[in-house]
């Protein structure tokens, strides 16, 4: 009888042993989970958990990167805004970082670190322009015609266009309208395709120091052949007219801006910010009349 009764206790000594350590490895996973979520988060969590069979893992990146790149104005747009938070994927899966970065797709940034406000010594730098002209020659040699004058409809600069119209101007020269220095060259969005800035300084009585900074830019072009901070002189080939990829039928876009602060910005706008009508200021600073010949040399 003791026997039986020392068995029956060893039976019941097993079965609570088996029990114990079957609930303490399976206890954790009937425990609710709420915990690995922040408390923030959980409703979103929750959200995301119910319709994790349809939604991929991957449908929402953690876009922190392209926030911390994307400087203040893609965070006014929403962009930086933080991830919602991912379905706990469950014990054994590490993080759910991994997959995330391939998809991100980089906003496009609303323009390059590269534009900047010309200091007073990259000012001082600038070669004093005494003269200008036009970009594509003069309008007396009836080579070109503005096609889209200064502030036609809402458009910041003049349109020159080979009197031939469509695409008899693709390819040819374009001339730094005044001695300059480079200040962006590049292609700062699909609509301006190469784009060309030069920084000038003019003599002008009653501008600081008796300078002013003016720039003329030049895009659309087919070929830039400048870099940024190369210095060129009035009337050196800097491009070619272009259609900015094939968007337009080729014509140089071209403008005048007063002030330091180099950004491509747009070209078109209800005012005219700081552009000036490229006609009217070649006019002023061309340093003869528009129609005054060279002399005759002399026999
Ligand atoms: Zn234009």
């Amino acid at each position: 009888m003791n026997r039986l009764r020392l068995w029956l206790r060893v039976l019941v000594t097993l079965v609570v042993i088996v029990a114990a350590v079957w609930l303490v490895w399976h206890g954790r996973d009937l425990a609710p989970q709420r915990p690995v979520v922040p408390p923030s988060t959980a409703t979103e969590a929750r959200d995301a958990a119910g319709t994790s069979s349809v939604v991929p893992s991957v449908q929402r990146p953690v876009r922190a990167p392209s926030a911390a790149t994307a400087g203040p104005a893609a965070a006014a747009s929403g962009i930086g805004t933080p991830p919602r938070a991912l379905p706990e994927p469950g014990p054994g899966v590490k993080s759910p970082a991994a997959p995330q970065t391939s998809l991100v797709m980089e906003p496009a940034r609303p323009f390059d670190s590269a534009f900047i406000r010309l200091g007073p010594l990259e000012v001082a730098s600038l070669p004093e322009a005494v003269r200008f002209d036009y970009p594509m020659g003069s309008q007396n040699a009836a080579l070109t015609y503005n096609a889209q004058p200064f502030r036609i409809t809402r458009h910041l600069g003049d349109d020159l266009n080979g009197i031939g119209g469509e695409n008899s101007d693709l390819g040819d020269a374009v001339f730094a309208a005044g001695t300059g220095r480079v200040v962006y060259a590049g292609v700062p969005g699909a609509g301006w395709g190469n784009m060309i800035i030069l920084a000038h300084r003019v003599q002008e009585a009653g501008a600081p120091g008796g300078f002013a900074v003016y720039q003329t830019l030049y895009a659309h072009l087919e070929k830039s052949l400048v870099r940024p901070d190369q210095l060129v002189t009035r009337g050196e080939q800097i491009g070619t007219v272009g259609t900015a990829g094939g968007q337009y039928f080729a014509h140089l876009h071209f403008e005048v801006r007063a002030g330091p602060y180099v950004n491509p910005g747009v070209g078109y706008a209800d005012t005219p910010l700081n552009r000036l009508s490229p006609e009217k200021f070649i006019d002023e600073h061309r340093g003869a009349p528009v129609d005054q010949l060279n002399q005759a040399p002399h026999p």
